[in-house]
């Protein structure tokens, strides 16, 4: 069989990677180009070992949201129906596995979403609402957690299309996790020692549109007590340019490093300050304390599970004390991550295989 498997964004390629390689042959990847930076794509398709894939659909990055999802949905509609795959694959909550799931939907193609269920019960969150469209179209999900797939079923979906696979992000990070020497390596060679610095990523628009919030974040940070890195998303880097926000001296602005480079450093910092959703996962893994600097968490596990604490600018010295309180980071070290077992994608890969050898083809329209 013949499976397509969207990709966009740099967290898709890290999380889908796995996948890839529990498909083998079947795998066919597309790269829609909603990232168009090399820093976001092609670092993390060399890193997993991929090609970066033709790009179909290039020049949709930067655009606003309709466009990015007209565009994408007109582009992957014609690369459906000429290439005809028997499953498509898409990831997570963006514009481009929101296009993904509809293009392959309305052609009658199976859609298999990985990580499927995450609510944030937030409808301004652009992602939220990609997660609800995904939801509704998909015709295999694959869930997390078990509370993911709670979300899915309390909505209506058969229970016979819900899957708890785990989060191919515990395998995608072990994968890629240096090892000591290469970790110390990395530190040193980004000024900083083991235990003795934060490692910080923002790019989230609620943090980034605004220049008096990201101010009072760069503010946060700067006065945390260690060096704090933050390698920076592009959109943050312009934020930051054009908000004309001062930077404090602890604060060390870089780019955006590749997969293995962030976890080395990950794994060696004191505490984590970020938006991301991937990096709530990550911290999991990695067993650090994050302190999410968010309103809203479409991943509760994390703080359930005692490795994050959701906090604004004003509130990051608090969770941040919260968080490195005396013997939690090394009870953290010891807790397992509540994102599955580091097989997430072979359990997503038998799915997937099951549902395209199950494709009717459909009567095209
Ligand atoms: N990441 C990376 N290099 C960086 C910053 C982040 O490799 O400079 C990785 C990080 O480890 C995580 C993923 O990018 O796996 C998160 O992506 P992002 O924060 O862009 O998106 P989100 O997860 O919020 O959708």
């Amino acid at each position: 069989p013949r499976v397509a498997v969207v990709m966009g964004t740099r967290p898709e390629i890290i999380k889908l990677a796995p996948v890839v390689a529990a498909l083998g042959p079947a795998a066919h990847p597309l790269a829609t180009g909603q990232h168009w930076d090399a820093d976001l794509t092609d670092v993390f398709f060399a890193g997993v070992g991929m090609a970066p894939p033709p790009q179909p659909l290039v020049g949709v990055g930067g655009r606003d949201r309709a466009d990015q999802v007209a565009t994408m949905l007109t582009g992957l509609t014609a690369v459906f129906r000429a290439d005809r795959p028997d499953a498509v694959v898409v990831q997570g909550d963006t514009n481009s596995a929101n296009a993904g799931a509809q293009a392959a939907h309305h052609l009658g193609i199976p859609v298999v979403h990985v990580e499927a269920g995450l609510r944030s019960f937030d409808r301004a969150m652009p992602e939220e609402v990609n997660r609800l469209v995904i939801g509704a179209v998909a015709d295999v999900h694959c869930a997390a957690t078990t509370g993911n797939a709670e979300h899915l079923l309390r909505a209506g979906t058969p229970a016979d299309a819900v899957h708890v696979t785990g989060n191919t992000i515990v395998e995608a990070t072990r994968r890629a996790l240096p090892g000591p020497v290469q970790r110390a390596a990395v530190q040193a060679a980004h000024g900083v020692v083991e235990g003795g610095y934060v490692l910080a990523t923002v790019h989230r628009p609620e943090n980034t549109d605004d220049p008096a919030r990201l101010r009072a974040l760069l503010g946060a940070l700067g006065d945390l007590g260690l060096p704090v890195l933050l390698p920076l998303h592009p959109r943050t880097r312009s934020a930051v340019v054009s908000g004309g926000c001062p930077v404090p001296p602890a604060v060390r602005l870089g780019g955006p490093v590749d997969h293995a480079t962030f976890l080395a450093l990950a794994a060696g910092a004191r505490l984590l300050v970020s938006d991301s959703g991937g990096v709530q996962e990550e911290v999991t893994v990695l067993g650090k304390p994050l302190v999410v600097v968010r309103r809203s968490t479409e991943r509760p596990e994390s703080v359930d599970a005692g490795f994050a604490v959701l906090a604004d600018a004003g509130g990051v010295a608090t969770a941040a004390r919260w968080l490195l309180r005396p013997g939690w980071p090394e009870e953290l070290a010891r807790t397992a991550s509540p994102f599955g077992d580091g097989r997430a994608a072979e359990r997503i890969a038998a799915l997937t295989l099951a549902a395209a050898h199950r494709a009717v083809p459909a009567a095209l329209p």
